[in-house]
């Protein structure tokens, strides 16, 4: 079977949406649904608040693939990448069989690579790389 995993090098993650939006027009999907998202950790007291004190605030994304995600198969078919990897204006995402090679790299350069938990009901194969 194809190799459908999707890296998400959060270092590089701006927390756009775009992901989100490439899957959601692409998929020609209803208003308020969608297959991915992206979180932010900030404070933990409210969306898009920044942690820390200023001049010291600092604030993250964690884009989530649910269990709804599709991996586009239409797309892998025709030789082009997912949506949402596509589009990623930072290329934090690389897809498939570029995945191990790119984990070695980052590995490399002191990235820890990880999982989300089976409680978060994800989708399979969203692999996460981090400092
Ligand atoms: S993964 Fe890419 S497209 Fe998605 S929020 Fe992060 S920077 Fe934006
Ligand atoms: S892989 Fe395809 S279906 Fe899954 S989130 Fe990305 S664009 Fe949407």
């Amino acid at each position: 079977m194809a190799d459908s995993r999707i890296l998400v090098n959060l270092q590089r993650c701006t927390g756009c949406w775009t992901c989100s939006l490439a899957c959601k027009v692409g998929n020609d999907l209803d208003d308020k649904v969608f297959w991915q998202t992206v979180r932010t950790l900030g404070s933990g007291e409210g969306i898009d608040r920044p942690a820390g004190t200023w001049p010291d605030l600092h604030m993250s994304w964690m884009p989530v693939w649910s269990e709804s995600c599709t991996k586009c198969p239409s797309r892998i078919k025709e030789g082009s990448l997912p949506y949402c990897v596509y589009n990623c204006p930072n290329a934090a995402l690389t897809f498939g069989e570029e995945v191990d090679g790119e984990v070695e790299r980052l590995r490399s350069e002191g990235f820890r690579v990880f999982e989300l938990p089976a409680w978060e009901k994800s989708k399979d194969g969203i692999v996460y790389t981090s400092k």
